[in-house]
């Protein structure tokens, strides 16, 4: 096919999607999975991808620069890659042991649409686009040793039954069969998970090193972690020392967990010295109600789901990530610490941190940085749109 000057340009500088108003001209119609090859206007090779007929990403780039075969071997060697930059959680010593992380980070790794988690023996594999189905005989094998590869589909594949060969949501693709959770370390703390039926692939890896920042942050602290879904930023609070730490979240089958995970870490003094309470609840309405109680906290965490799925839904995002700062902040104790991410990809880091500083004005408070923060290091960045996840610490004054 051949595409867009601009196209051509966002190619070359290595960017993964071609959206489809960017083609000029396709030999034929394809289907889920062809490799699309796509040519620059002297009809050179420019890339060549995965063609997706039903996605307005047309394609997703596996490769550009000069013309290679892509075969098991190059999928082989794409995960062997990724699974290079990883290292530093490998070599970790056995008090900040890992065996749950993010092996292969979709566009970010240069297989767009595809993830693969690592749960200790247990592998995650979770797929965004159809066109990834044709080419799982070659990636299934090139996939790292493991007792199980459990199969996630997003929306986009499981709204498409016709196009997935017999593959379920859920299912195993390799291995022996896994009886309920998964057990795995995450700097040395024990936590559980639920590969088939929890968020993402069971936990987010994501905020690994923000959850260390917060066990940093803790000690004497009276803690509330909203938005806690396991109980991830509960844990490292208790082993930071935290007096107290309340879960809130609307699930309470997330909750559950969370407590089955604060259970998990008893052998660690400062969590069982800690006390762990949960609450089901609205966010917004749990922080306006405790606010008007006078309640307040020495550290208020706040992880939001994502705001802002398409971009009309920006302006709404914004408001409300201001709104939950204000939320947050007024039941902070003076020179308490806020934590507040967003993991909306739309949502950039400059106006998201403005919103919060903005959210402490409202609130009457001033907000002192003391971190920005983003992904940990098995969730490299490689394009724009791959920087989803921003945080900030700061101490409310
Ligand atoms: N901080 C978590 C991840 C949060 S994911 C971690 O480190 O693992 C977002 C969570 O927000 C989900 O568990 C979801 O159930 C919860 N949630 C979504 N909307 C909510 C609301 N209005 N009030 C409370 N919790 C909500």
């Amino acid at each position: 096919m051949r595409v867009t000057p601009a196209a051509s340009r966002a190619l070359r500088h290595g960017h993964p999607w071609l959206f489809e108003g960017a083609i000029t001209k396709q030999s034929f119609a394809g289907v889920a999975g062809d490799l699309a090859v796509i040519f620059d206007k002297k009809r050179c090779f420019l890339a060549i991808g995965l063609y997706d007929p039903d996605s307005p990403i047309r394609v997703r780039i596996l490769h550009a620069g000069k013309p290679v075969l892509i075969n098991r071997q190059w999928f082989q060697d794409k995960i062997a890659t990724a699974s290079a930059v990883r290292c530093p959680l490998r070599t970790q010593p056995v008090s900040r042991r890992t065996t749950g992380c993010r092996l292969i980070h979709g566009e970010n790794d240069g297989l767009p649409g595809l993830i693969l988690d690592r749960y200790e023996n247990t592998l995650v594999l979770k797929l965004y686009t159809p066109a990834w189905v044709p080419h799982l005989h070659d990636i299934l094998p090139a996939l790292p040793a493991a007792d199980r590869v459990i199969l996630r589909l997003s929306r986009a594949l499981t709204s498409k039954p016709e196009r997935l060969y017999g593959l379920e949501e859920g299912m195993i693709v390799s291995g022996s069969a896994l009886d309920g959770h998964v057990m795995f370390w995450e700097n040395g703390l024990r936590f559980e998970a639920e590969p088939i039926l929890g968020h993402k692939t069971g936990f987010y890896f994501d905020q690994r090193d923000n959850r260390a920042r917060v066990e940093k942050l803790a000690g004497g602290k009276d803690v509330l972690n909203v938005f806690s879904y396991t109980g991830g930023f509960s844990v490292y609070a208790a082993r930071g020392g935290a007096r107290r730490v309340m879960s809130v979240d609307t699930s309470a089958a997330a909750l559950a967990v969370a407590t089955r995970n604060w259970n998990h870490n008893q052998q660690v003094p400062a969590v069982a010295n800690s006390v762990h309470t949960t609450l089901a609840a609205d966010a917004f309405e749990t922080l306006a109600r405790m606010a008007e109680q006078g309640r307040h906290f020495d550290m208020v965490i706040l992880d939001p789901p994502a705001f802002a799925h398409k971009r009309k839904h920006l302006a709404k995002a914004l408001s409300a990530y201001r709104r939950l700062a204000v939320l947050g902040i007024n039941v902070l104790r003076k020179g308490g610490t806020l934590v507040q991410a967003s993991c909306s990809s739309r949502v950039s880091a400059d106006d998201f941190f403005d919103q919060i500083n903005r959210g402490a004005t409202e609130a009457g408070r001033s907000l002192v940085e003391i971190e920005r923060t983003g992904h940990a290091v098995d969730h490299p960045i490689s394009y724009p749109e791959g920087a989803y996840l921003k945080c900030l610490f700061a101490k409310v004054l």
